[in-house]
């Protein structure tokens, strides 16, 4: 037994049950940078950040820390330090529908091609800054997204901390692909349930397959070009309760005020997209707790599919999706920033926060609708977020000053996820 060491090292990670565990990260200091101060408010100027272990262990004046032997220090004069940001709704087994409709995608493309491409998809994600995204729903990818969340949490493959919502939960009628002679059983995008009962065992079975969040339609377009309102209240309450049962948060997918007010009063903890929401919904999400995902960037983008060009004029679904988002910031209702990336390109996720912004939000909101805000939103508010001790070291290193332009953001040229440089450009 001369290699005891690594016998050790060894035995160490199957006792982990990883195999493929990456080694506890070397200390990294981050010096000189600009840094978001951790209500996200202002920048404060010449700070050094320690990081061990994988967390924030201190910030300070340039020079004043503490820094032990075998640290990396990494000089960030002239950029500015943000939290990495958060994505709220994203589809990783997705790609853009104007590369392939998505019903081609559901019906046509092989799982393990589909897989793959997340796969790269979660890169792009992770160089765009994106340290953590709430995927909602595999659209018929089945639970892709659970091996794809445990593939990068333990170090196989790049990319973001991911959140899955696996299948996604779907009434009789309610969901695509859609469309064809009523003879033919379709495979759905979604899981299909009806009834309090079988909401429940589907919400039990995503939960026993690995759900971090459960989503739910909570409308669709049910005949042709109206949508209407999907689940009951009952079944919604189930959905919600099921899932809380384990501690799990509730997403649904709501445009009708119907919709959005059953969700609502389920006790949901998002409503995405939220299209048709009235002032008087706003007020009880806001007097409930429950947070807005607006998915501006992908009314842009279907809009743009559909042959708009940007500098026409505004297309119904783009004008729509403004109104509703300008109504929600004068409410005072949690807005958190979610593209519904997958409709468009993976690493383009900074586009929504740039919507936001052109819509109203200060580039300061938006940020924190990325960062502060998101992960209230996914409990996570000890951990992710904010640059503080303590904090989960998930950091992104901007040219220029987010706080005054927001499009500053599009070209990190560092990211730091979980304490190790996962994206270095320069
Ligand atoms: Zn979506």
């Amino acid at each position: 037994m001369k290699k005891a060491a690594p016998l050790l090292g060894l035995v160490a990670l199957l006792a982990a049950g990883l195999a493929f565990a990456a080694p506890a990260p070397q200390p990294v200091l981050l010096t000189g940078a600009r840094v978001l101060d951790p209500a996200g408010e202002r920048l404060l100027d010449g700070r050094d950040v320690l990081i061990e272990n994988g967390r924030i262990a201190a910030v300070g004046a340039t020079g004043t820390l503490q820094v032990p032997a075998g640290a990396r220090k990494v000089d960030l004069s002239g950029l500015t330090l943000i939290p990495g940001l958060i994505e709220m709704h994203s589809h990783l087994l997705l790609h853009p529908y104007d590369e392939t409709p998505w019903d081609d995608q559901v019906l046509k493309e092989p799982l393990e091609l589909r897989t793959i491409r997340a796969v790269v998809a979660a890169k792009a994600t992770l160089e765009a800054g994106f340290t953590t995204v709430r995927d909602l729903g595999t659209e018929g990818a089945g639970y892709a997204d659970v091996s794809l969340r445990d593939a990068i949490a333990s170090g196989m493959i790049p990319g973001p901390r991911v959140l899955a919502a696996t299948r996604a939960l779907v009434a009789t009628g309610s969901y695509g692909p859609a469309g064809f002679d009523p003879r033919w059983e379709i495979p759905k995008g979604a899981q299909v349930v009806d009834g309090p009962v079988e909401m429940r065992k589907a919400v039990r079975e995503q939960i026993a397959a690995g759900a971090d969040w459960i989503k739910v339609y909570a409308d669709y377009r049910r005949r042709p070009g109206v949508t209407t309102p999907t689940f009951t209240q009952e079944e919604m309450a189930a959905a919600v309760d099921e899932a809380r049962s384990v501690g799990l948060p509730v997403a649904a997918h709501a445009y009708t005020p119907e919709g959005i007010r059953r969700a609502v009063l389920a006790g949901v903890a998002t409503i995405e997209h939220g299209t048709g929401v009235t002032d008087e919904l706003l007020a009880l999400m806001k007097q409930k707790g429950v947070a807005l995902v607006p998915t501006l960037a992908a009314s842009e983008a279907v809009s743009r599919y559909a042959g708009w060009k940007p500098g026409e004029p505004e297309p119904q679904r783009v004008r729509e999706a403004r109104e509703m988002f300008v109504r929600a910031l004068k409410s005072g209702a949690t807005i958190a920033n979610g593209s519904d990336v997958g409709v468009f390109s993976h690493g383009r996720n900074a586009r929504e926060l740039e919507l936001m912004v052109s819509y109203g939000m200060s580039p300061g909101q938006a940020l924190r609708a990325a960062t502060v805000t998101a992960a209230a939103v996914l409990r996570k508010d000890k951990d992710l977020g904010r640059i503080a001790p303590g904090y989960l070291a998930d950091l992104v290193a901007v040219k220029g000053d987010p706080l005054a332009d927001i499009s500053a953001i599009e070209q990190p040229v560092l990211v730091v996820k979980d304490g190790r440089v996962a994206v270095e450009r320069r």
